[in-house]
């Protein structure tokens, strides 16, 4: 980017000191938690903004992206960096538009639909959620730092809730476009699905509404199991049972549950263990369904929000794989679904082929049908690329879903529409491709599908 173009840039917002351009900020504010994988490590240290703003307004939105449009420069949307796929990496330099600052939640409407600005923190969310009666729909574990457009953007799901996609989890949204003149578009509705999950390749998320829950006090459970199958059988009844009131349904195999030094009272030698946020009504049933199944229940708390201590969440979804990098950094990770009918075949073929080479991590999900399907963010030990890519082979050969969390675009990525309708909203919002350039790698300028 030409050197005068950060100084025009700050007259476009109210205060200069949200341009930013001093290099340790600009190498922070142009990485996300891609480091988990070691082929992106190679591949993405290196990326940098050339200049990172953080608007507080959709005018100033507008303005960056009409500037960015008029220079012809990419421009990298923002929340938190929590992503894992180096999501908000920009890959062709150009501007990190941080969103941060747009953290405004403007209401909570009496039918439980949160309307906040994208920053809006998922915890701040949720907290003020419980104050009115409402909580959020989906928990991931990084809900203390990630933002809501983040989360839209790149996130999952859950075991009661389903996924952004499903049961109208998302209501609506306001986008900025980058077309020659960018606008505001409201999406509602199915016209949503254009966006999600898009990992802001088509457009900017300023504005969002966000379907809540009616507010449960939770419990935090954890049983240990003497194998990984009595784990995951025991788990997966209550995943499956519609009887049990539940959040998070997750299983560690053995020796994952070792990598969780802070919360050791919690983990037995050699066993692996459960892990639930269920309803504190039902938690003394589960106590005895656990005993009745074989388990040691190691843990009962109360979920008292997102400062609970300990916070059991803190050990599930991808903070899973930071214990384990942080136990032992040649470990990685698969992110994989499992199939309901035959998950312990497909468990069995990749004991018998891998070894400990894969080690079993399971977060419970129901999809969009209702079913509850096994999720999965094993941990793999990592030796070469070409051993990676052989394992994920495998996976889908055997029927195991992997979305790649080795590759930085979006078509292998586990979420990309197979009807194109994320990629014609890019050939529509993004016709000359500035946004995030190179994480929709079927979009092509010149050519338009339809
Ligand atoms: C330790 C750890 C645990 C995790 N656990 C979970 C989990 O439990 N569940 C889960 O779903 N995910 C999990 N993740 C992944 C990640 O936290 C989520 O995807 C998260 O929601 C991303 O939010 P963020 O604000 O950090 O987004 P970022 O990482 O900043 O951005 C994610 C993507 O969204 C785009 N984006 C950001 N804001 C906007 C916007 N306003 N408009 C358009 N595009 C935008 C970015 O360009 C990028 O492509 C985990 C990651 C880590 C590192």
């Amino acid at each position: 980017m030409p050197a005068g173009l950060a100084a025009e840039l700050s007259e476009l917002i109210a205060d200069p000191n949200r341009v930013l351009t001093a290099r340790p900020v600009l190498e922070r504010l142009s990485h996300d938690f891609y480091w988990y994988s070691p082929v992106l490590r190679r591949q993405l240290a290196d990326k940098n903004g050339e200049v990172a703003v953080q608007p507080v307004s959709v005018a100033e939105v507008l303005a960056v992206l009409r500037f960015a449009g008029e220079h012809e420069t990419p421009v990298t949307a923002r929340g938190a960096g929590t992503g894992n796929y180096g999501q908000c990496v920009p890959l062709q330099g150009g501007i990190v538009l941080d969103l941060s600052l747009m953290d405004k939640l403007e209401e909570i409407t009496p039918d439980g639909v949160a309307v906040c600005q994208p920053g809006v923190r998922l915890a701040v969310l949720e907290t003020e959620a419980r104050k009115q009666g409402w909580e959020l729909r989906m928990y991931p574990s990084t809900l203390v730092k990630a933002t809501v457009g983040g989360f839209l953007a790149g996130g999952i799901g859950s075991v009661t809730h389903g996924g952004l996609r499903d049961f109208d989890n998302v209501r609506a949204f306001e986008v900025v476009t980058m077309e020659e003149v960018p606008r505001v578009v409201l999406h509602e509705g199915a016209a949503v699905h254009e966006i999600l999950h898009a990992w802001g390749t088509n457009g900017v998320l300023t504005r969002i509404w966000f379907a809540l829950a009616p507010a449960v006090e939770w419990t935090q459970l954890t049983a240990a199991f003497d194998t990984y199958e009595h784990a995951f059988r025991f788990t997966r009844a209550i995943a499956e049972g519609t009887e049990w009131t539940k959040r998070l349904a997750t299983v560690f195999e053995w020796p994952i549950p070792s990598f969780f030094t802070p919360v050791k009272q919690v983990v037995r030698e050699g066993k692996s263990l459960a892990l639930l946020m269920i309803a504190t009504t039902q938690a003394e049933t589960l106590r005895s369904a656990a005993e009745a199944a074989g388990g040691e229940v190691t843990f009962t708390g109360e979920f008292t929000g997102p400062r609970t201590q300990p916070l059991l969440s803190d050990y599930t979804w991808n903070h899973t794989t930071l214990w384990a990098m942080k136990a032992d950094p040649a470990f990685t990770y698969l992110q994989c679904g499992f199939s309901p009918d035959n998950c312990e075949e497909q468990f069995r073929l990749l004991r018998a082929r891998y070894g400990d080479e894969i080690l079993f991590h399971i977060e419970f999900m129901k999809n969009g049908d209702s079913m509850v399907i096994p999720g999965a963010i094993p941990i793999v030990r990592f030796t070469t690329e070409e051993r990676l890519n052989e394992m994920i082979a495998y996976c889908r050969e055997i029927g195991v879903f992997v979305a790649n969390p080795h590759v930085n675009y979006l078509e292998d990525s586990g979420r990309f529409r197979a009807d194109n309708i994320q990629l014609l909203a890019k050939q529509k919002y993004d016709p000359r491709g500035l946004l995030n350039p190179g994480k929709m790698i079927s979009f092509r300028k010149e050519v338009a599908t339809r």
